[in-house]
């Protein structure tokens, strides 16, 4: 039976570690906050109030330490320089995932702190300790003003952040999350108004910050949640600085899927396989960034991406570039219909068509890329057996990983790698157009035929016209009919048990890595580009083919 949405996200060994941590953490911050406040004796006038003001206070602090964590999973550039330090600690690639279960906590302590407040209010109206109105202090007074501007902040950025909006309407979101500017200077300020001082009125004074640490005794936490803050903040700025490098787009290459492919130079840009980067073209936006990922290998002298027309922005570029979706939906046609390989015009379904500025009225636009980020696939050497296994469009990082083991390979570098096995699981034909040629290079040039085996499965169901082409091509021929590659399509879903189990048989038998020694243990390391349900699906088959001779590892590629 499968495990439920509680056991996966509260009972894996690695969530319940992080779970115990992340929450008893806030926990124990909050009994802290709740603790100095009711103990304080200054803030004997304030504590008068009793539970709301100590839970109100319990919840502040715990929204502070919120604050200054929710932005160090967004910086990107410094996690990209730690992560590989840091691996063992903590997942750099879940940054995204960690942001959110920030964001939910401070949902969720908003909320206590806002109610407390609330009740807060009343009561000093009720009480009269100080002379004012709940009103008054809700919409006069620095903390009631700011705290009712980050609520609505948090009520535009929660909804817009919804997964169904994020898929339907990505700029709602991209646009409003820039709101966070404003919510963290309402939360730097929120204290300024001196709530929380053991003086009757409070003691403002002239000089930064703005308010007499005698007398307001607030927990000036500012003071250390602004340093993500402001390390954001840099790297925005230095992220806008390195984008206005040299850049030139110098190719455009539009495959028969399609796909169009952008070669790009940019002498200042170093990445390493499995990256990806942010591409801008001002003249379609100048507020868009997009992230593509690489797909040319660090020793190619161009920095390429494989885009697919499916929105705005890709359409719009598809129409500047001339292959807008019209001609992108004839170039599919004409290539699901070319099973045959010409052989007379040398033309394969997997040749590409390429925008030439000189042969056409077409000018290539100016373009602008930030990057790279994500992780490095570097360790895939670090495995005896890497098992590359990329689902439709995730195939992208696969190209430059492919790539980047061919031309180490060249160069006797391949370190502990023996064997890969590519697997392409593809809905349709049309799409093997994508990296057809790039394939059909790898398969070519490999001296040992065992080194590399690409495995393509096709999950759509086929039409008797292509059966019938299939059957008509397929006989006798060296190269399969669908993929124009050596290796032959299989149809239908890969049984992902079988795949491993046969891997691990293969090993154990002593046939599958050359030189291996029975004493060691082998490693296989999976890499994983593609969606979640299909991730899950092939992490159990790792996990139950592992035993004391294979060690089976999973790694998804963050798409
Ligand atoms: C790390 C990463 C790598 C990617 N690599 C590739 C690639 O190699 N090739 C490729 O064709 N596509 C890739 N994508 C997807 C690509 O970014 C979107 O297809 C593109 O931004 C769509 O923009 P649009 O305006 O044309 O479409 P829209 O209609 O606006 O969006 C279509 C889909 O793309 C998503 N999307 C839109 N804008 C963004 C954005 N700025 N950031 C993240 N997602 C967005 C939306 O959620 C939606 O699901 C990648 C996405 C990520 C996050």
């Amino acid at each position: 039976m499968g495990e439920n949405w509680f056991q996966r996200e509260f009972m894996v060994p690695r969530r319940l570690a992080f779970n115990v941590l992340f929450y008893g953490l806030h926990i124990g911050i909050f009994a802290y906050g709740w603790w100095s406040q009711a103990t304080n004796l200054k803030l004997a006038g304030l504590n008068t109030l009793k539970f709301s003001v100590w839970a109100s206070r319990g919840a502040g602090l715990v929204l502070a330490l919120d604050g200054g964590l929710i932005l160090l999973p967004m910086l990107r550039n410094i996690l990209r320089i730690i992560r590989p330090k840091l691996t063992w600690l903590f997942p750099a690639d879940e940054n995204i995932w960690f942001h959110r279960q920030v964001a939910y906590s401070m949902a969720f302590w908003a909320m206590v702190h806002t109610t407390a407040h609330y009740v807060n209010f009343i009561n000093v109206e009720i009480t009269q300790i100080r002379k004012q109105t709940a009103l008054q202090i809700h919409y006069t007074q620095p903390g009631g003003i700011t705290g009712h501007f980050m609520l609505l902040i948090m009520l535009l950025m929660y909804t817009t952040a919804h997964a169904k909006i994020r898929k339907e309407c990505f700029e709602a979101f991209w646009y409003t999350h820039h709101l966070a500017f404003f919510f963290m200077l309402g939360l730097y300020t929120h204290a300024t108004g001196c709530f929380v001082r053991d003086s009757v009125e409070p003691d403002l004074i002239s000089t930064f910050p703005f308010y007499s640490t005698e007398h307001c005794l607030g927990y000036l936490s500012w003071r250390f949640i602004i340093w993500p803050g402001i390390i954001y903040f840099g790297e925005r700025v230095w992220r806008e600085i390195r984008a206005r490098r040299a850049t030139r787009l110098s190719k455009v290459l539009i495959h028969p899927s399609g796909a169009m492919e952008l070669r790009i130079t940019k002498p200042s840009f170093k990445y390493t396989p499995g990256q990806w980067l942010f591409l801008q073209v001002p003249e379609l936006s100048k507020f868009q960034w997009h992230p593509f990922t690489i797909t040319s290998a660090p020793e190619d002298p161009y920095v390429s991406v494989h885009i697919r027309q499916v929105g705005d922005f890709t359409n719009a570029l598809g129409e500047r570039l001339g292959v807008g979706p019209s001609v992108v939906a004839q170039m599919t046609k004409a290539a699901v219909k070319g099973y045959e390989k010409d052989e007379k015009n040398g033309f394969t379904r997997g040749d590409f068509v390429e925008v030439d500025p000189a042969m056409t009225s077409i000018t290539l636009p100016q373009v602008r890329i930030d990057g790279p980020y994500g992780a490095p696939a570097e360790d895939v050497f670090a495995n005896e057996v890497a098992v590359l296994i990329g689902a439709g469009i995730g195939v992208t990082p696969f190209a430059s990983i492919l790539k980047h083991i061919w031309y180490r390979q060249k160069k006797g570098k391949l370190g502990s790698l023996r064997r890969v096995e590519f697997i392409w699981v593809c809905r349709d034909a049309p799409s093997f157009g994508w990296f057809q040629t790039l394939l059909a290079e790898v398969e070519a040039a490999q001296a040992d035929p065992n080194f590399l085996r690409i495995n393509i499965y096709l999950t759509q169901k086929i039409n008797e016209d292509m059966l019938w082409n299939i059957a008509v091509n397929d006989a006798g021929a060296d190269y399969d009919p669908l993929t124009l590659l050596r290796s032959r399509t299989m149809f239908g879903r890969p049984d992902w048990n079988s795949i491993y189990g046969r891997i691990k048989s293969a090993i154990e038998s002593g046939q599958y890595v050359p030189g291996s020694s029975s004493q060691l243990k082998t490693r296989v390391g999976t890499y994983f580009c593609g969606p979640s349900v299909l991730a899950k699906a092939i992490k159990k088959a790792t996990e139950v083919n592992t035993d004391a001779n294979v060690e089976f590892s999973f790694a998804k590629e963050h798409f």
